[in-house]
């Protein structure tokens, strides 16, 4: 039932352009065009001139695929950062990145080009590289621009434009004149099928299944010099392996000085040597059968003891190292030089050569000066891998190996190929952490107290002045710098920036002269890194130049020299960023230098805050491009490259695992955007909460593809009913506004204040929820919802009609503003259906977030706490009434019931400061409100007409509802005082014949006459 359709038809119902179906995959597109046409990120920097400036700067992704979830998310939070800064009145330019260079490219191209690469000149497969790079630098900047992130797409910066290569080698440069470059002998974490060294960013943890060994090791020093009981008798000691191939190159055997140790004598009368901590545990795994204590001593006395190595002719040492723990093994460590970072050190301590014996493909070579059969051992020339089980094979036919079993224990792999790695002594080039702060000139850097200060101290001081959020991340990149081994920048491969600089044939030195640099860097600007494969380069090496090393060179009269063939590490591409891009370009660095310089130059300066440089990447990066970038930074600027980091978790499936292809639970934000649109995309970005671990679905993004269209409609609706509002011509005055438009406006202000809030905090989250709740009960389950009266009946332009969509404007203006960060398009598309005002800019993207005063002028507290008793005390009461009344069939709408209230005192004051409102919250047809003081209040339900229910009452406050009187309007469905026919139509309302006269339909006369002899 619904009123005659004549009659209907003059209702003022919604009209609106704006489609209640998105169509977000075809639409979408369309905008993008839009965009580039009105040259969106240009009019921006436009707009922004003269802004305080916010630098967010882009952390490069790899470019060697199509975007994943993880992307979409980094560069969606990324884009809600910009937006909402761009929104807050800062000028926040954002020139997205590309990491291009490094192992994974390179592997692809050289599976590309197969056996061709081998007679291919190393510039043409620098170009090849190149290519392949290019190519997902095109694909993925299409990708991030579909899902509606804003930047300057059109040039990003590249870490393998030659510019950056150019920078690249500069930071280097300036690490090498500064004395922190050192070449040395090192065990490396080594990844023998890629044949490269790891950095430890590269190194992953994963289960790994060794053999695990005990080996005898016999003495053959004086055994009476360590306990006069063992004088004359067969000594022993037993050490542990899980990594038979490093026996070869085990040197010596080490013991802890401090750590009790015991002889024990088995059966057969010899004695083995063991920490007495373990002494049972050696006992079981070796199946020593009973035994007896011989002597006890400290493993110092240990120190220099020679023992026999099982099956090479070569004297093992006894040495001292605190790091042994007595928890596994047996307290006495096979030590290898060459394949451990501990064992090298100690072996540097003993003058123990740490020279490698296994190849870049993870080949053992016998030592010749301990192997004297003509016959090589078995495991010569094997990989690592396939000599374990024959050195262990060898162990036992020498009756060497006293236990053995396998053990699954975590073990280091490569990242990029997930094979087990190894450590491997080589020569690398090293970035020295301990290495005190050169400063400017000659002085070195030096702490107020005036003590030096090294380049580990400085960066982790550094930190301290960073906002990390979450704020574990400071303790977390602390910790990491605090413990970390020299940084080992050299790759053996050649997609990368080469270590540009000559090496002495004779001393290994590397020639280091500035000007010589500058003119490398230069050809670089101008070539990149091919320029170092160049005759070109080689001119560079004069013979002045020579003739200067000659002079310092400790190998008396060398002339010949080498071009370094080895690579930077990747990290330290990206790690410097902020040199190449932040520093460089010249969007970006005048606001950069001024943060750089903050401290040393606020002299009278007129108070200009310098610009926040905010680093927003995955958890993860706090080992990799937050570090990085804080060692170069502080090593050759001496401060953090920016002041606040921020850290998302990871993207799980609903379970909770990593997505991956074998489950098939990914999520393809590409595939996402095409099938439903990158807004939804988007949205679920802002509905995760980003510093947790973030669960993403099919199922997830279809419920966020249902909350849009909520949010769609709602939109609709509110752009609908403001159809015929000219806002300069209609707009009430918020002073005369109704007491409900009035409150709707308040929750507005406060809702805005929030928003604003936790864009700040970047609590996208909250953002999300909290618009999600105004939106779907605030705005259509309450406002929208009881506006309906009003808005379709009232006559068009009364006053309490124009009240209405005045709030209406205003919310959908100031809800406009606030979600555009996140809903980007769709927010631009609301913009294009508001009516118009005058200045308006083009775009949503191009206004500012709405004024929380210029929402609604008071504090909105006072009006938010008078409408809780009127919202939550007396509307819930009456719902739950009306309810009653339906379930007894008195009533059918809430429209079929009045209210009657009775109050005293201040809750009278209150309603009657709403009373014009009272019947819109209560969506009845009349509220009656008396005076309870002067009028007499019913006692009992007895004393209403019949059918009422009495509300519970709320302190002095009482009141009924009841069966509406009067007769209900034909056309607006009210039960009023008087209705009388107009026209053709009979019981109309007084009200609505005002409404339909203002819209140009009199009555005829004669009845007109009629009806008002009536009245
Ligand atoms: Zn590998
Ligand atoms: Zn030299
Ligand atoms: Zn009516």
């Amino acid at each position: 039932m619904s009123p005659a359709p004549e009659l209907k038809a003059t209702l003022t119902l919604p009209q609106t352009a704006f489609a209640m179906k998105a169509n977000l995959p075809q639409n979408e597109p369309l905008r993008l065009a839009r965009w580039a046409r009105l040259n969106l990120y240009e009019e921006l920097r436009k707009a922004g001139r003269g802004r305080p400036i916010y630098l967010l700067h882009d952390g490069p992704p790899y470019a060697n695929g199509p975007i994943h979830l993880g992307h979409a998310l980094n560069k969606g939070l990324k884009d809600f950062v910009v937006k909402s800064k761009t929104m807050a009145g800062f000028d926040a330019p954002y020139v997205p990145g590309y990491d291009c260079h490094g192992l994974p490219i390179e592997i692809k191209v050289d599976e590309k080009l197969g056996h061709k690469k081998l007679s291919m000149p190393v510039p043409a497969v620098l170009e090849a590289c190149r290519a392949y790079a290019q190519k997902y630098v095109d694909l993925q900047t299409e990708q991030f621009e579909r899902i509606g992130c804003f930047g300057r797409w059109q040039t990003p910066y590249k870490t393998m434009a030659r510019d950056y290569e150019a920078h690249i080698l500069e930071a280097f440069y300036g690490f090498l004149e500064k004395g922190f470059v050192y070449r040395g002998l090192k065990p490396v974490y080594w990844c023998i099928h890629d044949r490269t060294a790891l950095a430890e960013a590269e190194v992953e943890y994963a289960n790994h299944t060794s053999p695990s060994i005990y080996v005898r090791y016999r003495l053959t020093s004086d055994p009476a010099a360590i306990a006069p009981a063992l004088a004359g008798r067969q000594v022993s000691t037993i050490i542990w392996t899980t990594t038979p191939w490093t026996l070869p190159a085990s040197l010596a055997v080490a013991f802890h000085p401090d750590f009790d140790y015991v002889a024990l004598e088995v059966e057969s009368g010899e004695a083995f040597i063991v920490a007495a901590a373990l002494a049972a545990q050696v006992t079981a795994a070796c199946k020593l059968g009973p035994t007896k204590e011989l002597a006890r001593f400290k493993g110092s006395v240990l120190d220099r003891v020679a023992f026999q190595h099982p099956f090479l002719e070569r004297s093992i040492l006894g040495v001292l190292a605190t790091y042994v723990t007595a928890d596994t093994g047996t307290g006495a460590v096979h030590t290898a030089p060459s394949h451990g970072a501990d064992d090298f050190y100690t072996g540097q301590r003993y003058g123990l050569d740490p020279t490698s014996r296994v190849d870049a493909g993870g080949h053992i070579h016998v030592d010749p000066d301990s192997w004297h059969s003509a016959q090589p051992p078995a495991y010569d020339g094997l990989n690592v891998w396939k000599a374990n089980p024959i050195i262990v094979a060898m162990l036992e036919e020498r009756g060497a190996l006293l236990g053995g079993s396998q053990l699954e224990h975590s073990y280091p792999h490569c990242w990029r190929c997930h094979h087990p790695i190894i450590f491997r002594a080589t020569e690398q080039w090293f970035i020295e952490l301990d290495k005190i702060m050169p400063s400017t000139g000659l002085s070195l850097r030096t702490r107020p107290d005036k003590s030096l200060v090294t380049l580990r101290e400085l960066a982790i001081e550094e930190t301290k002045k960073v906002k990390w959020d979450p704020s574990w991340g400071e303790e977390r990149i602390k910790n990491m710098i605090a413990t970390r081994p020299d940084w080992c920048i050299s790759r053996q491969r050649i997609w990368g920036v080469p270590i540009a600089v000559f090496v002495c044939e004779k001393c290994g030195q590397p020639i280091v002269n500035h000007d010589l640099n500058e003119r490398i860097v230069k050809l670089f600007k101008r070539d990149g890194i091919e320029a170092w494969y160049t005759n070109a380069a080689d001119a560079l090496l004069t013979d002045e130049l020579k003739m200067e090393h000659s002079l310092e060179c400790n190998v008396l009269g060398n002339t010949s020299f080498r071009k370094e063939t080895d690579i930077l590490d990747v990290w330290f591409d990206s790690g410097v960023s902020w040199l190449a891009v932040c520093e460089s370009d010249p969007d970006l660095s005048p606001a950069y230098k001024a943060f750089q310089n903050q401290d040393g130059n606020d002299d009278g300066q007129k108070g200009a805050k310098p610009p926040e440089v905010l680093y927003l990447e995955g958890g993860d990066q706090h080992r990799g491009w937050f570090h990085s970038s804080l060692l170069t930074s502080v090593a050759l600027r001496g401060r953090a490259p920016y002041s606040h980091v921020a850290t998302a978790g990871w993207t799980l499936d609903e379970q909770g695992r990593a997505m991956s292809e074998s489950l098939g639970n990914g999520v393809d934000p590409v595939d996402i955007a095409n099938r439903m649109g990158g807004e939804i995309v988007r949205l679920w970005v802002a509905s995760v909460d980003f510093r947790e671990d973030m669960a993403a679905s099919e199922n997830l993004m279809q419920r966020c593809a249902e909350l849009y269209k909520k949010l769609r409609n709602t939109f609709r609706f509110l752009l609908g009913n403001l159809h015929g509002f000219v806002p300069a011509r209609d707009r009430v005055p918020e002073a005369v506004l109704l007491p409900l438009d009035r409150y709707m406006l308040a929750r507005t202000r406060d809702l805005a204040e929030k928003i604003l809030g936790w864009y700040e905090a970047f609590e996208f989250h909250r953002v999300y929820q909290a618009v999600n709740e105004f939106a779907i009960v605030d705005l259509s389950a309450f406002y929208l919802d009881v506006l309906k009266d009003r808005m379709y009946t009232f006559a068009p332009t009364s006053q309490a009609r124009r009240s209405a969509q005045t709030v209406l404007w205003q919310i959908t203006e100031a809800l406009v503003r606030l979600v555009a960060p996140i809903l980007t398009f769709t927010a631009d598309e609301i913009w294009e259906h508001l009516p118009a005002v005058e200045g308006r800019p083009i775009s949503v993207h191009l206004a500012l977030f709405p004024k929380p005063e210029e929402i609604f002028s008071e504090d909105p507290a006072p009006l938010l706490e008078e409408w809780k008793f009127l919202f939550f005390g007396l509307r819930v009461r009456v719902l739950s009434c009306l309810e009653d009344l339906r379930q007894k069939k008195v009533i059918g709408k809430a429209s079929e019931a009045d209210v009657m209230l009775y109050a005293e005192g201040a809750t009278f004051e209150i309603l009657c400061r709403n009373q014009e409102s009272l019947k819109d919250l209560l969506n009845v047809s009349n509220v009656y409100l008396h005076n309870s003081k002067s009028e007499p209040v019913p006692k009992t339900l007895s004393e209403m007409p019949s059918g009422a229910c009495e509300i519970t009452s709320i302190g002095d406050l009482k009141g009924y509802v009841l069966p509406a009187s009067g007769h209900k309007c034909a056309r607006c469905w009210n039960f009023m005082p008087q209705v009388s026919n107009y026209g053709i139509w009979e019981n109309v309302c007084t009200r609505c014949q005002s409404a339909l006269r203002e819209i140009g339909i009199e009555p005829p006369r004669s009845v007109a006459a009629q009806a008002e002899a009536k009245q």
